[in-house]
């Protein structure tokens, strides 16, 4: 084997563009390509196997294995050697294949002849699209050098096939990015859309990965690092004293774009013939290979911060910025690894529905997407490495499933579907100005719940009757600082005069948990569900939540106000929040501002401790909102949050909807107004067992209020009860097979 210095790698890509340049077939490339490898190389065979799907890999070109066995030759994931690297993304590099655990013997390649291996993943963007393989019939280990040189030819193969060079008969030969793909994610917000890919970080496409002149190259990738190295810089002055989170990663930034090792290695790559631009992608590459394989969640942070890195470095290189010059369509769904809240909020209700690689289901964005009601898939794994701009997608945001490029027969079960959700809301139009008035003459109040500005216009759209939450959260969530109380009294007055005279409950900052503010220092709590949050914050670090019940008395401006305290836990904690709201008044009426003209302070019911306060406690508060969702995850100890468990339990288990009953007859002895705002509100057969269980008001999303009302309105409410009791009598579980009989009949 000769001795495979620089100029060797280079000579083989050089000859290797010549081999792909032209208007030649994807077939004929591949063979012209295996030839040429397996002559530098000194090797008798070499081999591209690329995936035809997900599990299987085909023999596609071959130099020195039998002609007869491409296309016939196909092994499973993980099966025999070159399976293995294809499974795991590892080079396999040995003297003796056949010693190897693993190997397998396909006669009809006549491979038993050959006992040196090296197989390379074929790798763009830590996805594996095939392995490269080379083979000689003497024992040969292969050295660093002719490692890398494979490396380096099966990146470039890799970006080739991206750019459709191989396309060809067969399925391992189609061309990339065409073919339908089912992804399975989690569910982040439900319904169902269709539309076309709009990417969030639109992807920068490398045109050609073989430099010309690779001085010149080593230039550019210098000068583009010095640029990024700067601009680094310039950020983290610019966010000097700032956020302590985005000041974290932006370090991270300057540690990974000056650190000698990540420069050397792209510089290696650009003196093995790569052109900069492929050099910075190989890095990307094994950054997300790795990604793959690491579970700790600072070191995959890390990981994303240096994929960024090299996203920018990208930029910097082609040019290509965010701003490709295409069109949004008209119809977008946003996919993105991950958005931050005010991004998407930007981007508003033009969406028809979003996909997040990541995300979690309380993460920021996934708040704002059930504050625009979009249908939010997230966990979508490999999402930004497989959409194009423009693809056809379908969202199932019920089921967490998202089809791209989706074949007829489920593009038109979701045209189906969604036709026939616009029927049925057709048909909720039609009773939005009624009430919600079930068969036996009980009126149900229908409230829905709030978070934005934008989310005012459903108050009439929907027919509710006012906003039974408006959780404040979110203004703080979107904000990188702590907002004012001059911002926070002219939104809250803004959305007091949109209410048009309708009730709106302003729930006080509930922040802890899965809600973290950029600006505040983080608390580390191993439990945080169960830590630090909503009032327990609020009263032990006032001054926040003195801010803001002086901006809502503010925004009153002499008229009513509701306020609600979050995840009160016993009687006390709501005496002392009843306290700074009183002192609040005496304060505004010091400083002569009128005051409310009415006021209502509630709490919210969200940890079964408070269903067992003292009488007084019900005496005194003026309104209790029971927060199902909080309550419920305690309640079955189950946390809301965790896909494990998170649907485990029922909501219409008989001893959920008995507790429910409990809480409903301690407010009735006390005459204290209770209402329901946790999610379940807003599913129709849950909130017939809770007006059946006594609940007489109801908030919700404001796209529920058709459905819920719809139901309640051909339900008798004693029939129900009698159903529910029955199943109770008879020991079940839940009542939902019982209840939903019932509706069948
Ligand atoms: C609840 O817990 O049911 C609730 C409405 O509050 P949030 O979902 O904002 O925690
Ligand atoms: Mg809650």
């Amino acid at each position: 084997m000769p001795d495979r210095g620089e100029s060797e790698s280079r000579k083989l890509l050089r000859r290797l563009r010549e081999a792909m340049a032209g208007e030649s077939a994807g077939q004929e490339r591949l063979d012209r390509i295996t030839t040429l490898i397996a002559e530098s190389m000194g090797t008798e065979v070499c081999s591209i196997y690329l995936f035809r799907d997900r599990e299987t890999l085909e023999l596609c070109a071959t130099e020195g294995l039998k002609p007869e066995a491409v296309h016939q030759t196909r092994l499973r994931l993980g099966e025999g050697l070159v399976g293995r690297v294809g499974r795991s993304g590892r080079i396999i590099n040995t003297e003796n294949a056949p010693a190897l655990p693993g190997f397998r013997y396909m006669p009809e390649t006549g491979e038993e002849a050959y006992t040196s291996f090296l197989g390379v993943p074929i790798q763009r963007l830590g996805e594996t699209l095939g392995v490269l393989v080379v083979q000689s019939r003497e024992p040969r280990g292969f050295t660093a050098d002719e490692v890398y040189a494979l490396e380096v030819v099966a990146m470039v193969l890799a970006e080739m096939a991206e750019l459709g060079a191989f396309v060809g008969e067969g399925a391992a030969m189609t061309a990339r990015h065409q073919q339908p793909v089912t992804l399975r994610g989690t569910i982040g917000q439900e319904g169902v859309a269709m539309g076309h890919v709009w990417l969030h970080e639109p992807r920068v496409v490398v045109a050609n990965p073989i430099a010309d002149d690779p001085d010149r190259e080593a230039e550019r990738l210098r000068e583009a690092v010095d640029r990024l190295r700067v601009g680094v810089d310039r950020m983290l002055d610019g966010a000097a004293g700032g956020d302590a989170e985005q000041l974290q990663v932006l370090e991270a930034y300057r540690m990974f774009a000056n650190s000698p090792g990540w420069l050397r290695r792209m510089e290696e790559s650009v003196a093995s013939g790569l052109s900069a631009e492929a050099a910075v992608e190989k890095e990307q590459s094994s950054a997300r290979a790795r990604l793959t394989q690491v579970s700790d969640h600072y070191l995959r942070d890390r990981l994303h911060d240096l994929d960024d890195l090299s996203n920018r470095l990208l930029r910097l290189l082609t040019g290509q910025g965010k701003e490709t010059g295409a069109q949004m369509p008209a119809d977008p769904i946003l996919i993105a690894r991950n958005i931050g809240p005010a991004e998407l909020l930007d981007y508003g209700r033009a969406l028809r529905g979003v996909v997040l690689e990541e995300g979690s289901v309380g993460s920021h964005a996934a708040i704002v997407a059930r504050a625009l009601a979009i249908p939010l898939v997230i966990h979508a794994e490999r999402i930004t490495t497989e959409a194009l701009n423009g693809d056809p997608i379908a969202v199932d945001g019920e089921q967490g499933i998202v089809h791209l490029r989706p074949d007829d027969s489920i593009a038109a079960a979701f045209r189906d579907k969604i036709a026939m959700q616009a029927e049925a809301q057709e048909r909720y139009a039609s009773i939005r100005d009624k009430p919600a008035e079930t068969l036996c003459g009980t009126t149900i109040g229908m409230h829905m719940n709030a978070g934005l500005m934008a989310d005012l216009p459903s108050l009439a759209g929907s027919g509710a009757e006012g906003v039974g939450l408006f959780r404040t959260e979110l203004q703080f969530l979107l904000r990188n600082k702590m907002p004012r109380r001059s911002e926070l009294s002219a939104l809250y007055a803004r959305i007091m005069q949109a209410a048009q005279g309708k009730r709106v409950v302003f729930r006080t900052l509930d922040i802890g948990s899965d809600k973290v503010l950029p600006y505040m220092t983080a608390v580390d709590e191993p439990n945080p569900a169960l830590g630090w949050r909503a009032i327990r914050v609020g009263l032990d670090k006032p001054g926040v939540l003195r801010m803001q019940l002086q901006a809502l008395v503010r925004a009153a401006n002499g008229g009513p106000l509701s306020v609600m305290f979050p995840f009160i836990a016993q009687y006390e904690e709501y005496v002392a929040a009843r306290a700074e709201m009183d002192k609040a008044l005496a304060r505004e009426r010091i400083l002569g501002h009128p005051l409310p003209s009415s006021l209502d302070v509630g709490a919210m019911l969200e940890t079964p401790s408070l269903a067992f306060a003292p009488r007084r406690f019900f005496e005194e508060v003026e309104f209790l909102s029971i927060g199902g969702n909080d309550l419920k995850q305690f309640f079955f100890a189950a946390d809301r949050e965790n896909e494990l468990v998170r649907r485990r339990y029922d909501t219409l288990n008989v001893s959920f909807l008995t507790f429910i009953e409990q809480i409903v007859r301690r407010c009735e002895e006390t005459g204290t107004p209770l209402s329901f705002c946790g999610e379940d509100a807003g599913r129709p057969v849950e909130a017939l067992c809770l007006a059946a269980m006594g609940i007489r008001l109801l908030s919700m999303r404001p796209a529920s209020i058709g459905p819920v009302k719809h139901l309640l309105r051909r339900a008798h409410l004693g029939e129900v009860r009698t159903v529910i009791e029955g199943a109770r009598e008879r020991g079940e579980q839940s009542v939902r097979a019982a209840v939903m009989e019932y509706l069948k009949r």
